[in-house]
C-alpha cells in the first residue's frame, strides 16, 4: 500500500489532486464530506501558469467550451472611470506564456475535473465521507471521522494522506500547530447576472479591474460570455459565522460601505437583484517546507497556504500544487515521506510569494489620498509593464 494515496476534500484543489496523480498511475481514495459534489456559483480567473497544467490534463477543449478567454485586463479609477492601465491578454497571452487566460465559472471547472476523474475512472470518490481527527502513536495514524470507506483507519496503510480540505482544514493540524485562519477586515460581494441584464454600452468582453479609495471591483465574463461575474471589495465587520463562507449581502450596505464611484459602475452594479457575501479569511505567508507536509501528511491548496484572491490565484496555486504532488509521488524510488517533502520543497516558495503578492496587491488596490494619486501616475506611465507577472504566468 506504499503508493496509494487518500485525498481529503473534493473542492478544486482535491479534484485537481485526484486527476493529477489517477494520471500518473496511482488510483486515489476521495473523501468528500459533502452530500454532493458542487461548487458555489462565482467565477474565478486563470493565468497560463495554470491553464497550460489543464491543458496538458487533456482539458483544453472543456476549457474552450465554458471558459471566456478576456482580450484585456483594464484597470480603471473608481471615482474618475479613467482606464489607468491595460495588460493585453488573449494572443498575447499565447504567444508570450504560451497558454491562454481564461475566466471560468467555478462549478463548470469543477464539474470539468469530476467528469475527466469520473469517464477515466483513474480515482475512488466517496461522498459523506468526513475526516475529523488524525492521531498518532506507536502503530501508526489513525484516522477518525464520519462514514469512511472501509479499509480506510490508518495513513500508514495508505501510503499518504492530502489534506485539500479547504481553509477550515482539519488534517492541517497534523502538519502545523492549531491557529485558526487570519480574519482580514475585507468582505467580498458577489454575484453572477446574465450579460444580457447589464446596459447595452456596458456589457463586457474583458476583466476590468476598479481601484478607488478602500474599494475595488472585478467585472468579467464567464460561461462562455453569457454571464459577467463581479466581485466587489470593501473594510467590513464579517458575520458570526466565518466557517461557513456563503452569506446573502445587503445592497444598501454595501453602497454605503463603497461610497460615490463612477456611473458605469454604478450602473453595472445596480443590475445586480441579489448579492452573496464573503468575509476574507487567509493566513500568514509560508514559512517553509514544514507548513505543507510532515511524514505521511501533505497540504494542498487553501488547507496550505489560503490568500487573499488580489492576484486571483488561490484555486491556480492548488492546481498547481496538484500537477507537483503527481511529479513527486511518481517517484517509487523514494520512500513516502521524502517524496511529500520533495513536495513541500518544491511548492512552498512560490506559495508564500503568491500569498505575499495577493496582500500588496490589496493595499495597492485600495490605496487612498496622494498615494492613490502616486498609483495611477505610475500606472498611467508604465502600463502593461507594471500589469504583467511574468514570475507567475511563465511558471511554475
Ligand atoms: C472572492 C474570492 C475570489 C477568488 N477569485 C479567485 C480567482 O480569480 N482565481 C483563483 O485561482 N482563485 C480565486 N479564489 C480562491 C479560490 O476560490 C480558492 O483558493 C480555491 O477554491 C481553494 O480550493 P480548495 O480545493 O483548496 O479548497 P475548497 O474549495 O475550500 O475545498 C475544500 C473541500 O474539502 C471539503 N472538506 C472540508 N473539510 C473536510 C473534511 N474534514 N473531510 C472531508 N471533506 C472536507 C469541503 O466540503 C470542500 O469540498 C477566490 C476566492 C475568493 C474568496
Amino acid at each position: 500500500m506504499e503508493n496509494s494515496i487518500i485525498i481529503v476534500g473534493a473542492g478544486i484543489g482535491g479534484l485537481a489532486a485526484a486527476l493529477a496523480c489517477g494520471q500518473a498511475g496511482v488510483r486515489p481514495q476521495v473523501l468528500e464530506r459533502a452530500d454532493k459534489f458542487s461548487e458555489v456559483g462565482a467565477g474565478i480567473q486563470m493565468g497560463p501558469n495554470v491553464t497550460r497544467i489543464l491543458q496538458a490534463w487533456g482539458l483544453a477543449d472543456d476549457l474552450k467550451q465554458v471558459g471566456f478567454e478576456p482580450h484585456h485586463l483594464k484597470a480603471r479609477d473608481t471615482q474618475t472611470g479613467q482606464v489607468l492601465g491595460t495588460l493585453r491578454l488573449g494572443q498575447r497571452s499565447l504567444d508570450t506564456y504560451g497558454a491562454p487566460y481564461v475566466t471560468i465559472h467555478r462549478a463548470d471547472l469543477h464539474r470539468v475535473l469530476l467528469q475527466k476523474i469520473m469517464r477515466s475512472g483513474i480515482a475512488e470518490l466517496h461522498l459523506d465521507s468526513e475526516v475529523q481527527a488524525l492521531q498518532q502513536d506507536a502503530d501508526g495514524i489513525h484516522i477518525r471521522g464520519t462514514n469512511l470507506p472501509s479499509g480506510v483507519t490508518d495513513v500508514s496503510q495508505h501510503g499518504a494522506m492530502v489534506g485539500a480540505d479547504g481553509l477550515w482544514s482539519a488534517t492541517r493540524q497534523f502538519v502545523v500547530s492549531p491557529t485558526d485562519p487570519r480574519i482580514t477586515g475585507l468582505i467580498a460581494y458577489r454575484a453572477l447576472i446574465p450579460m444580457l441584464s447589464v446596459p447595452e454600452k456596458l456589457r463586457l468582453q474583458d476583466v476590468n479591474v476598479w481601484v478607488g479609495p478602500s474599494v475595488h471591483a472585478v467585472l468579467y465574463p464567464v460561461q462562455s460570455g453569457e454571464f459577467l461575474n463581479l466581485v466587489v471589495v470593501v473594510q467590513g465587520r464579517p458575520p458570526a459565522h466565518l466557517d461557513h463562507w456563503d452569506h446573502a449581502g445587503n445592497k444598501e450596505e454595501l453602497e454605503r460601505a463603497m461610497g460615490p464611484v463612477h456611473a458605469d459602475l454604478r450602473d453595472m452594479l445596480a443590475a445586480v437583484p441579489a448579492w452573496r457575501l464573503w468575509p476574507l479569511c487567509d493566513r500568514p505567508p509560508l514559512q517553509g517546507p514544514h507548513e505543507m507536509a510532515k511524514g505521511r501528511i501533505a497540504l494542498l491548496g487553501d488547507a496550505a497556504h489560503p490568500m487573499r484572491p488580489f492576484l486571483a490565484q488561490g484555486a491556480g496555486m492548488a492546481i498547481e500544487d496538484a500537477a507537483e504532488l503527481a511529479r513527486s509521488w511518481v517517484r517509487a524510488d523514494l520512500p513516502v515521506q521524502e517524496r511529500l517533502q520533495m513536495y513541500a520543497q518544491t511548492r512552498w516558495a512560490r506559495n508564500a510569494q503568491v500569498q505575499q503578492r495577493s496582500i500588496r496587491n490589496g493595499q495597492i488596490f485600495h490605496l487612498q489620498g496622494p498615494l492613490r494619486w502616486g498609483r495611477n501616475v505610475a500606472m498611467k506611465l508604465l502600463g502593461e509593464p507594471l500589469m504583467d507577472v511574468p514570475w507567475l504566468y511563465a511558471g511554475p
